[in-house]
């Protein structure tokens, strides 16, 4: 198998608190982040990275944005940013998917996965025994019965696809390295970081393990160090804008 190029799928949104992006910041103002999902076409097919969020929080059209008493975090999804729909529009359906890597099971990263019942799904086994067994997942994320794959720590699917164990965001949170024909290196951090300066800076945000999480992205500093790869984080603001998203590839 050979990795031709990666696309950015977007998934829809979501308004997160300023205080879960960055901890330092008290709550009270709402930013607007963009939701993710990544497609990599291989000679034997293709892979999709994340499913995005449940269908059930989808709607026709979106409303007006809600102020900060709405909460800490609210979906804005219409039934385009549905992971069907999604891929859909690239060309695909769930059926011809190689294989599903499911970086976590949050809510905006696998909240589709039951579209996935025949393709095997990667994910860490410290996340699946987390998530089945904590009410902090939500049903469509923890889905038992689909065909998944097991992974303990780093672990190569292919040439050119490295999953790296990155815990603390989440309990079995796994990040992405690929190296493609077209696209080059890149790094997708997933929620290993959520922004550019949670990853330089070190600046706090969400997550179950907040000493790990310093861990997982030392270990990433220092694959960027050796492979060099571009980074794409996990909910960047500025950088969405920057990348191209699908037809084009990143
Ligand atoms: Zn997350």
């Amino acid at each position: 198998m050979t990795v031709e190029r990666v696309y950015l799928l977007p998934a829809g949104n979501c308004l997160v608190d300023q205080s879960v992006l960055n901890e330092t910041l008290s709550s009270g103002k709402l930013v607007n982040l963009p939701i993710w999902s990544y497609l990599i076409e291989t000679t034997d097919g293709p892979i999709l990275i994340d499913t995005g969020m449940p269908d059930g929080l989808a709607v026709d059209q979106l409303g007006p944005e809600p102020g900060p008493e709405a909460g800490q975090i609210i979906p804005r999804m219409t039934k385009r940013d549905a992971i069907v729909s999604v891929l859909a529009r690239a060309g695909y359906s769930p059926e011809q998917m190689v294989c599903v890597i499911s970086s976590h099971w949050h809510f905006d990263h696998a909240g589709g996965n039951a579209h996935f019942q025949t393709p095997p799904i990667y994910v860490q086994r410290a996340e699946y025994d987390a998530a089945m067994t904590s009410d902090d997942y939500p049903p469509e994320c923890r889905v038992s019965g689909l065909n998944y794959r097991f992974v303990e720590g780093d672990y190569q699917l292919a040439p050119g696809i490295d999953l790296l164990y990155t815990p603390g965001h989440s309990n079995g949170h796994q990040s992405i390295l690929l190296n493609t024909a077209e696209s080059g290196r890149i790094l997708l951090t997933v929620d290993a970081a959520y922004t550019r300066e949670n990853f330089v800076d070190g600046v706090p945000f969400a997550g179950v393990d907040g000493r790990q999480m310093a861990k997982s992205i030392e270990r990433l500093k220092d694959v960027v160090k050796a492979e060099r790869p571009r980074v794409f984080f996990g909910h960047d603001v500025e950088q969405g804008n920057l990348w191209p998203i699908y037809p084009n590839a990143m």
